[in-house]
């Protein structure tokens, strides 16, 4: 397999794994957590990791790994993934491309009979995007050994199932979930390529982007509530419309994210008049607003003005309203020195190395609490993400598997010159200590753990 073969390989099986009995519906891509068409896709990515050379498990929270083993066995790991699991009538690479780009990448080491000083792992989170369960990356979040399974468990789908009932029916005890986390001393970084879901580099006509940095997020419901009335006999001076005032919150909304720094972002996604029908003036509105920012404090300023904003057009309209904060994220970014090498391995293909910040919320952003991460973005078609339109090509995604092959590379290097370090300094130190009895101390570092296969 040559190198420009290895990146179409991961574009095709993702077109593979976009229909038939990989799909919840017949013409679409529909691919929840815990349903037949997950468990038929993970069953395909552990043909093929297999076929790469890799080991493969699933792990407690319905994870797919699969591990290439370093030279030597014991080693920690290098974490390769992203997500399975897709949104209703969603996009084929949002999520699978960074697993199957991670897949193609094993299988050019294997194909090569290289082994690198670290293990690599691939992936398949089950669920990212939260299409099922009114959570998301509670499986990253299981691995990353910030799950709360109470919190979780018990919540349950459209149909009243339970996620413990869901992971019973996927053939595992949601009592052991927790079993997934990860020791901090097994994992040495999460490197997590994704489709960019945003038109920078397609304006810009790159391939490739680096992300510095995943956005801090802060999800609110705004409810406007006034007096329900006949929208053909109560006069226009005498009503208390919410309607018209959340339309002035959203214009708010809209002028204060125009003018602010920092990718600052709002969106109202959800609206709601109460009891809506088309002879009733709404005596309720109900609106979703999304806040995202390069930095908490930038975002935290946002929601603070926009919410004095509709406290304000409330009182003067003679209406009650509240904001209620319905989740926060704080922005993740990505490791400096991961996010170096990933740039160098970039500039190595002859590409500029783009940085720029991920408004969409990813898996490295849980990661992060258990490891460094490095994100990779690659280019797709108009910018258009959750949805059949999703598309990337080829050749970009030949660019980016050769752009992760750099970055391992790089991090094979810096790994062993650190553990070559930190096994000399361990010797000189214990030499301080007892001169002449310290060569290979069973089970210490010094152990040539870090020798490059
Ligand atoms: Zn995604």
């Amino acid at each position: 397999m040559s190198e420009f073969e290895i990146g179409t390989q991961a574009k095709r099986r993702c077109d593979l794994l976009g229909t038939g009995p990989f799909s919840e519906v017949e013409g679409q891509l529909t691919r929840r957590f815990l349903t037949p068409a997950h468990a038929r896709a993970l069953d395909q990515l552990a043909v093929w990791m297999a076929e790469a050379g890799m080991s493969v498990r699933r792990d407690a929270a319905a994870n797919l790994i699969g591990r290439y083993e370093a030279a030597t066995s014991d080693a920690p790991a290098l974490l390769i993934g992203s997500h399975i699991d897709s949104v209703r009538n969603g996009g084929r690479y949002d999520g699978p491309l960074g697993i199957l780009l991670g897949i193609d990448l094993v299988e050019a080491l294997h194909r090569a009979g290289r082994r690198l000083p670290f293990a690599v792992e691939v992936v398949a989170f089950g669920d990212e995007e939260g299409s099922r369960f009114p959570a998301s990356m509670s499986c990253s979040r299981a691995l990353a050994g910030t799950l709360d399974p109470e919190a979780v468990l018990a919540l349950r789908d459209a149909d009243g199932v339970t996620l413990a009932e869901a992971f019973t029916a996927f053939g595992l005890d949601p009592a052991r979930i927790t079993e997934a986390a990860r020791k901090r001393s097994e994992v040495i970084a999460f490197l997590e390529a994704h489709i960019e879901q945003g038109p920078v580099l397609e304006a810009e006509d790159l391939a490739l982007g680096v992300v510095t940095a995943i956005a801090a997020q802060k999800r609110l419901i705004v409810k406007i509530t006034g007096t329900a009335g006949h929208a053909g006999t109560t006069p226009m001076n005498l009503r208390k419309d919410p309607g018209p005032a959340a339309a002035e919150c959203m214009l708010a909304l809209e002028r204060i994210c125009q003018a602010g720094t920092d990718n600052l972002v709002g969106t109202v996604g959800r609206m709601t008049a109460l009891p809506g029908a088309f002879n009733v003036i709404p005596g309720a509105v109900e609106f979703s607003m999304d806040i995202r920012a390069e930095n908490s404090a930038t975002r935290d300023a946002a929601v603070e003005a926009v919410t004095a904003e509709i406290h304000a057009i409330a009182a003067r309209r003679g209406l009650a309203a509240s904001v209620t904060l319905m989740q926060a994220l704080s922005e993740s970014p990505c490791d400096p020195g991961l996010t170096t090498l990933l740039e160098a391995a970039v500039g190595d293909l002859g590409l500029p190395a783009r940085r720029l910040p991920s408004g969409a919320g990813h898996d490295a952003m849980v990661m992060a609490d258990l490891c460094p991460t490095a994100m990779l973005f690659i280019r797709c078609e108009g910018g258009i993400s959750h949805n059949p339109a999703e598309s990337v090509t080829e050749a970009d995604c030949a660019l980016a598997v050769r752009a992760m092959l750099g970055f391992v590379d790089k991090l094979a290097d810096q790994f062993s010159r650190q553990t070559s370090l930190s096994s000399r300094s361990e010797r000189d130190s214990a030499e301080r200590r007892d001169p002449g009895a310290t060569r290979a101390a069973p089970g210490s570092r010094s152990a040539p753990s870090g020798r490059p296969g």
